[in-house]
């Protein structure tokens, strides 16, 4: 037996294997990684990571044992080519590793942009521990740091270089925060923390250089013809799917690895998940990359279980989280522009409420915990319709416990 080989240690590389063992599944099972660290948690890379003394053990994925513990080789990689034929990976140092089945969860990397002065010292980007630790000595040294874009990443660095004491400068091309992510005023509200906070923000406004003298950054100019001092340089810009690897094996990409609604590549011995993966809907031909680590969880679960025999498609509701200081943003769906909405709540601690095709679709809380773990509930079991949303007055906590009610009552 070849087992199960997973190439990437990640989130939904480390779940899949993990899951594998807790599912019963007896064959070998290797885990690839291509970073030098134990598998750890990204998002806190953006956030408590950032702060002085954080201890990178307090981030990793599992304990060290629990790999030899469930029998998981952990092989150090990265994998460099798919013999699809043979059924078998080869690693850089030239060795092959077979599978029965191959798990592709090689995540995503920082957009790259075309921007003249990338390349002096105090640019930044954040995708990895080293990425992390580099930004958090760049930060400990910096006054004046500006970031290249409003999304996720960029404005929880923000809040992290905020708290520091360093002027803060946010350049968003855009007209609003977080504008692929939420609603207008979510991205209102976040903008509004922000600039609270201290922070300067520009929107719909562009990068044009970064400028440095004797190698180091000094400013960033912009379209508008600003010139923004600064020491450091975060670029946000969004991130891009590692699906090279697939596509040198001839397996179809497109944004991310093309996967069906069982998360096989166009291979069926091939699985991809996380967030290099793409899945396409088969009513419209598009497909959708999610990038949160409740996608990379639940799909490492489900490809682990399908291995073993379970037979269903994918699904799962997508939800997400992003602390930015005080601010606590929660997202249960994926929001569309097109949407109802409904604010509940007021300006400290409120959710929108979307409505689309006539049923509840998105929960955004701003520090409503309470709303946003209420409508994961409601969304893990059905979508309500908007009659019933306004029999409650849109309070989803409210439904939420109507609907539990009638669940204990059968039960
Ligand atoms: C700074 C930051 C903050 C974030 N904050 C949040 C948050 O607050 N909430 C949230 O839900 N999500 C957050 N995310 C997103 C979340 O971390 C990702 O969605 C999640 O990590 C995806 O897991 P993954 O396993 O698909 O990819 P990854 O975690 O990126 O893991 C992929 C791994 O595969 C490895 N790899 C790639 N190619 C190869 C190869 N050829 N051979 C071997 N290994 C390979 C990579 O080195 C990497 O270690 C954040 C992401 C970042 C970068």
């Amino acid at each position: 037996m070849r087992g199960v080989v997973v190439v990437g240690a990640g989130h939904a590389g480390v779940e899949v294997a993990a899951s594998l063992r807790t599912g019963g599944y007896h064959g070998p099972v290797t885990l690839v990684g291509a970073e030098e660290h134990h598998p750890y948690e990204r998002p806190p890379l953006s956030k408590e990571m950032l702060d002085d003394g954080a201890d990178p053990a307090m981030i990793s994925l599992r304990p060290a044992a629990f790999f030899a513990d469930h029998r998981i080789t952990l092989r150090p990689g990265p994998v460099v080519d798919i013999e699809r034929a043979w059924q078998q990976v080869k690693m850089a140092d030239g060795r092959w590793v077979a599978y029965d089945h191959l798990v592709l969860a090689t995540g995503a990397s920082p957009r790259r942009v075309e921007l003249a002065g990338l390349g002096l010292r105090g640019v930044a980007e954040l995708r990895t521990l080293n990425d992390a630790f580099a930004l958090r000595a760049s930060l400990t040294a910096a006054k004046r740091l500006v970031v290249l874009g409003g999304g996720f990443i960029g404005m929880e660095v923000a809040s992290a270089a905020v708290k520091r004491g360093i002027e803060v400068t946010v350049i968003e091309q855009g007209e609003r925060v977080l504008g692929r992510a939420v609603s207008p005023p979510v991205s209102q509200a976040v903008a509004a923390h922000h600039c609270a906070q201290g922070v300067r923000l520009y929107l719909g406004e562009r990068a044009t250089e970064v400028v440095g003298e004797a190698g180091h950054v000094t400013a960033v100019a912009t379209e508008s013809g600003r010139l923004l001092p600064a020491d450091a340089v975060v670029l946000g810009v969004g991130s891009v799917a590692e699906d090279g690897l697939a596509g040198r094996a001839g397996l179809a990409t497109g944004n991310g690895v093309l996967v069906d609604r069982w998360l096989n590549t166009s291979d069926p011995l091939i699985s991809a998940i996380g967030d290099c993966a793409a899945v396409v809907d088969p009513s419209t031909g598009s497909s959708r990359r999610v990038e949160s680590i409740q996608n990379a969880t639940d799909q490492g679960r489900y490809v682990a279980a399908r291995i073993i025999g379970w037979r269903k498609p994918f699904r799962a509701v997508p939800w997400f989280w992003s602390n930015q200081g005080s601010l606590k943003l929660q997202l249960v769906g994926l929001v569309s522009n097109d949407d109802r909405r409904i604010v509940c709540g007021d300006e400290e601690r409120f959710s929108v409420i979307s409505v689309r095709d006539g049923r509840l679709a998105t929960v955004e809380s701003v520090n409503d915990p309470g709303t946003h773990m209420a409508a994961r509930r409601l969304l893990e079991r059905a979508t309500p319709t908007e009659a019933e949303l306004m029999d409650v007055d849109y309070d989803v906590r409210a439904l939420a416990r109507q609907m539990m009610a009638k669940e204990a009552a059968v039960a």
